[in-house]
């Protein structure tokens, strides 16, 4: 099943810059089946753990949360480029695979003590991830793991989410 998915997903070499092997999950999402197997792969390990929240990082993770909350009947919330949300944000700056960038969320998004789940598409060094525990850590959330569709191995970035738990669906 999980070989399926994983032989959907279009490598890109040097996207966006030279170097990188950019792992494109569009062309998993565009599969029917593809993109059902992925949603019910995730939602099978967070049914019944009592999850809040599915909090997505922009942009693919919005794709991956979004279904995700749908499946397990949890909310949705947006971690966004900054100047993209209206009302007051919380923000965090982190280092990227391919430059830097920041992140903002709005300040009501969760409440102290809510479940949530930490969404993306992709783990590579995990500067992306470890910003988003970060905020929705300082904002008393309980992180009951953080998904991928895929991990890079190799650049080792569940190793900056410590202490949250990780979860991916592919490894590379
Ligand atoms: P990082 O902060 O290094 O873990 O990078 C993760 C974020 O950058 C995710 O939101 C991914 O969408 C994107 N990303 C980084 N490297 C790649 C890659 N090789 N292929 C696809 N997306 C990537």
């Amino acid at each position: 099943m999980v070989d399926q998915l994983k032989k959907s997903i279009r490598d890109v070499p040097d996207f966006p810059k030279k170097g990188i092997l950019f792992k494109d999950i569009t062309t998993l999402c565009k599969e029917p089946a593809m993109f059902q197997r992925m949603v019910d792969l995730l939602g099978h390990r967070y049914v019944g753990k009592g999850i809040d929240l599915v909090v997505g990082i922009e942009a693919r993770g919005f794709v991956v949360g979004a279904a995700l909350a749908y499946k397990l009947g949890a909310g949705v919330v947006l971690v966004r480029k900054p100047g993209k949300l209206p009302h007051k944000t919380h923000k965090a700056s982190y280092a990227l695979e391919y430059g830097t960038d920041s992140l903002e969320i709005h300040q009501d998004a969760i409440a102290k003590g809510q479940r949530v789940v930490i969404a993306d598409d992709l783990l590579a060094t995990g500067g992306t991830a470890a910003a988003v525990t970060g905020l929705v850590s300082k904002m008393g959330a309980k992180i009951v793991e953080c998904a991928f569709i895929v991990e890079l191995e190799e650049l080792s970035g569940r190793n900056k989410l410590t202490p949250h738990p990780v979860f991916s669906l592919i490894q590379y």
